[in-house]
This record gives structure tokens, sequence and C-alpha cells, in this order.
């Protein structure tokens, strides 16, 4: 039998005629630089190669705020970069500690369990951040050897603002601290020497600003001589840091590096430099404490309250007759405006990571949001919401 010639459409047919603004949780929309990077194919080994990755290498340090050396990259989602985390520092037995604000904090406590950790999950109640009086009482109790959790809680857009204490903590009790920084970094600060941080872990596709499917993980010092002298050979051969540190450090083989992606990361990764952490982190505060701002004034309330609300991704809570999908869905159809739903809450999410966070992007989400709402029969004051955009971003300028 032969297996027939399958009729394709062009992607002409089956992308919108005009591109949705990205304003979901991620991916987000990417600078031309990026894109341009991106069409790009080089030998992924040589002397060309070894200048992008010494050049990436070095704006990671300025941008995780480290001195450590050993960055390492890994070609796959956010996900593969929480994994590389945990499965090199993490073995049979090892006692973790994850504190978990939701799904992708859980997701990390997964993957210590599954790489044979003896994990403690502490669930932090929803709308609240973790608390380092309790986390304290938690390491007193508990010794563990390994701390994970999540700097900014993407799923229902709670943040974990006592990070600092957290990591001081962690130096304390000495332990290893992984922090999930894939929809933060970039967006907010995060200083991982500073806050004895031995693990952060970022993706592309989010406050990077960059494409989806490469991503980074920077342990400090302490963390990589755990990794070199650990005697249970960890299980994946991709995600092997010693392994990977042969690319990254030695301008050797591992596998084929994602040569495109590399070139759209250094090139976001220049952007941000360029732009430098402070201005950046200045951008999405005005943009996301203005658009939040504007989304009460449309008469929506938010879901996570006080210090505990996350900047980079927003959620707002629905009304009650309302379900996300129904509401992703018209927005997108007739305002070609692009947002997130969720796993869970009640919510719908608003991203405010890197190019997310221009004001002519905030202008058109607000008004596509507001007319979403009154399109399917919820009273919004959609005037008010713009006014106050304007008047919130314009206050902004005079300080
Ligand atoms: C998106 C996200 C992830 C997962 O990233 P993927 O690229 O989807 O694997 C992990 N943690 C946080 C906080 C995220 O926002």
């Amino acid at each position: 039998m032969k297996i027939a010639v399958p009729q394709i459409d062009t992607l002409d047919h089956i992308l919108p005629e005009e591109p949705l603004l990205m304003m979901g949780a991620g991916p987000v929309p990417i600078p031309q630089a990026v894109a341009n990077a991106n069409g790009i194919v080089i030998n992924h080994l040589g002397e060309t190669m070894g200048k992008i990755i010494h050049q990436v290498k070095s704006m990671a340090g300025y941008i995780f705020q480290t001195d450590s050396p050993w960055i390492v990259g890994v070609a796959g989602p956010g996900s593969a970069a929480m994994e590389m985390a945990v499965a090199n520092l993490v073995w049979k037995n090892t006692k973790v500690l994850s504190i978990c604000n939701g799904f992708f904090s859980n997701r990390l406590a997964q993957m210590a369990q599954r790489a044979g950790a003896e994990v403690e999950q502490v669930s932090i109640v929803e709308g609240q951040s973790a608390n380092p009086v309790e986390i304290r009482k938690l390491l007193e109790e508990l010794t563990p050897e390994v701390i994970t959790i999540v700097q900014g809680e993407t799923s229902n857009t709670t943040y974990n603002h006592q990070l600092a204490e957290i990591g001081k903590l962690a130096k304390e009790f000495n332990c290893y601290l992984i922090v999930d920084a894939v929809c933060t970094l970039s967006t907010m600060p995060l200083k991982m020497d500073e806050w004895h941080i031995d693990a952060v872990i970022t993706g592309g596709q989010k406050g990077l600003s960059s494409i989806p499917g490469v991503s980074l993980v920077a342990f400090s010092d302490r963390a990589w001589q755990r990794i070199s002298n650990r005697v249970i050979q960890i299980p994946q051969w991709t995600l092997d840091a010693m392994l990977a540190s042969n690319f990254w450090h030695q301008d050797s083989y591992h596998y084929t590096a994602p040569v495109s992606g590399l070139l759209a990361l250094h090139e976001a990764m220049r952007l941000i430099c360029n732009e430098t952490l402070e201005k950046r982190f200045k951008r999405h505060l005005t943009c996301s404490t203005a658009l939040q701002s504007a989304i009460e004034s449309l008469g929506l309330d938010l879901y996570i309250d006080g210090k505990n609300r996350l900047n980079s991704v927003i959620g707002i809570r629905l009304p009650e007759q309302l379900e996300s999908k129904i509401v992703c869905e018209h927005i997108s159809k007739n305002y070609r405006v692009e947002i997130a739903g969720s796993f869970g809450p009640p919510i719908v999410r608003i991203g405010q990571m890197g190019e997310q966070c221009r004001e002519h992007n905030l202008f058109r989400t607000i008004h596509a949001f507001g007319s979403t709402f009154k399109d399917l029969g919820i009273k919004v004051d959609v005037p008010a919401g713009m006014a106050q955009l304007e008047n919130m971003l314009q206050r902004q300028k005079f300080c």
C-alpha cells in the first residue's frame, strides 16, 4: 500500500491576515532584530559560534546579576531548563523542600520527585506569597538540602516578593536554592549572587522577548561543585550540565545547538543590555501598573492584591457567568489581540513581559479587552479605562 501525498494548505491560508498582538502569558512579540537573527543558520561549532556563546554568557552574567561562569543553555522550553536545574542538583533521596504557589512551582516539585528526591511540597494559600518566617520553621523542621521556588507564579499571577530574604535563609541553613524566573527575568529585579541563589532558570519567550525553544540556566559556583562531585549519574543525557558544559565552556560538541535560536537569544539579550536593566525594570513597572489601574477603571477586579500581585502577568477575575475560553476567543477573533486563560482560577491573564510593555500595545489591549466584555454583555466603562491608562502613563513621564 502506498501512502498518498497529503493535501496541505500554505501558511498564508492558515495564519491570520494580520498577525495577532500577543498579549498572553507567552510567547510574547519579538523585536525585528530577534526575528532576523532567527532566520540565520550557521555552523554550530567553530570560531563564529564561539564568539556568540561568549557574548551570550557575558550578557547572561549581567541579566542574572551573577559573577558565576556556569551559565548553560538548553535546546528546549522553559521546562527543560527547570528540569536541567532540578535533575542536576537532585538525585535519589535528596531532601527537597518545594515551595508551591501553583502550577509551575508544582512542576518543579514533580521534577524533583521524578529525579528520586524525597520531596516535601508546601502549598502557599492562593493569593499569598512565600513567607520567610514560615519558611524558617520549615527549614528547622525538615532540614532540606535543596529548595525550589518560583519568583513569579504565572498561572495565578502571584509574586514571591521576599526572595532576597528566602535566599538568606537558604544560605543560613546551607541549602541549595533553585529559582524559576521564566516570566520574571529582566522584567523586575533578581540578583542571583546577592540573594544567594544557586540556580536561576529562564526561558526565551517571556521576559527576554526571544523565541520559544531555547532556554538558560545559571548555576552558582557552589551548585557547580555539587554537580561536579555527584556520584549518582544524572539519567538524562541531554540535560547533563557537565556534558552541556562541553559546548558552553569548551567550544566542543554535546548535541547540535539550536543555532538560529541562539542567535535570536543573543539579539534579545543585546537589546536588554542596550536598554539597561534599570530602565527596563522601570518600563515594565510603569506599563504594568498603568494597565492594572486601567483594568480597574473598566470596572473589573484584579485577582491578587497588594504586594503579592505579579506585574509580569496580570490576572483579571472573571464575572461569574463568563468562561475564560469565551473571552479569549472573542478578543482574538474580533480585535486580533491574544490573551491567556488559566489553569484553574476563574481569571484571564494579560502579559507584561518584554515587548508587551509598549504604550501602543497597552492602548490597543485595553480597548480590545474592555470592548470584549461590553460585547459579551458585561457592564464596563471603556472610555474610563482608556482615560486612566493615559493618565497613569502621563503621570510617570513627569516624575
Ligand atoms: C512559562 C513558564 C514555565 C514553563 O515554560 P515552558 O517554556 O512553557 O516550558 C515555567 N515557569 C514559569 C514561571 C513560567 O511562566
